[in-house]
């Protein structure tokens, strides 16, 4: 199943690192013209040199002010990809007012702003689209000290159903992907610790994490007319966990 973006431009947030990285230099593979946003100038500066094709995007999406600009500043785009992502872990007493906005804020508000300026171009220009939000598997299941992380993916699920079922009629699709540990950045902070990742390998039946591959593979094949009929779907990507 070959796929194919030439001609469309592509944003993916959290660029600089991780999935969003690797997503970004896959659908460079693929023909489309890639804005890569992220918070970090260096990041983006190495992505660029790696692939020069690319359009570095230099925005904190805990911005709101920040990221109207510089979104409506990018221009026209047919497929959009939110990965940014924060978490910060906390037992459920101890969660602070600062670290749950702060969680919500990048996870969910900005999505939800990020993706209105997309459409909104999208609709006016009735090209319609395809729309990936990067969730995760705490949406679906409880993990401990994840409270802000959890709802914040739980929120963003829902929110993606919403916009699945308000934009198809516009031709634009909107799914989300929701992986389980990825040994990213993000991975490593939460799940190095032997004693964590233990209980969760044991409960993934293929016994092993998610690679990055796994979740760019998924990410282009809802981006791609290969979903023609994928809409509002929120995409396990976790080996199994789910059936246990
Ligand atoms: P990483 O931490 O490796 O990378 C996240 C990227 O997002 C970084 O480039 C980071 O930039 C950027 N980013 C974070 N906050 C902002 C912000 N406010 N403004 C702009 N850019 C920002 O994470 P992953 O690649 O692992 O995660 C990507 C997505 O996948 C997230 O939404 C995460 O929740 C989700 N996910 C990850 C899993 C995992 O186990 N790793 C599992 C399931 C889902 P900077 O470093 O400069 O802050």
């Amino acid at each position: 199943m070959e796929i194919r973006f030439d001609g469309k431009k592509a944003l993916v947030t959290g660029a600089g690192k991780g999935i969003g990285r690797d997503t970004a230099k896959a659908l460079v593979k693929c023909g489309a013209e890639v804005f890569a946003l992220s918070r970090t100038q260096e990041d983006l500066d190495s992505l660029v040199q790696e692939y020069p094709g690319i359009h570095p995007v230099q925005c904190d999406l805990g911005d709101p002010e920040a990221t109207k600009a510089v979104v409506e500043s990018v221009g026209p785009i047919d497929l959009l990809v939110n990965n940014a992502g924060i978490t910060i872990l906390e037992p459920f007493l101890e969660v602070t007012l600062d670290a749950f906005e702060k969680v919500m804020n990048v996870n969910v508000r900005s999505v939800m702003q990020v993706s209105q300026i997309v459409a909104k171009g999208m609709v006016e220009r009735g090209s319609g689209g395809s729309i990936v939000n990067v969730s995760s598997l705490a949406s679906k299941c409880a993990l401990k000290e994840h409270t802000s992380y959890c709802t914040s993916k739980g929120a963003l699920d829902i929110m993606s159903k919403v916009m699945a079922l308000e934009l198809g009629p516009h031709k634009i699709r909107v799914n989300t992907v929701n992986p389980t540990v990825v040994m990213t950045d993000m991975g490593v902070k939460v799940w190095s610790d032997p004693v964590k990742a233990g209980p969760m390998l044991a409960r993934i039946p293929l016994g092993k994490f998610v690679e990055v591959d796994d979740v760019v593979h998924a990410i282009l094949y809802l981006l791609s007319d290969k979903a023609a009929m994928v809409n509002g779907a929120s995409l396990p990507i976790d080996g199994g966990f789910l059936t246990s």
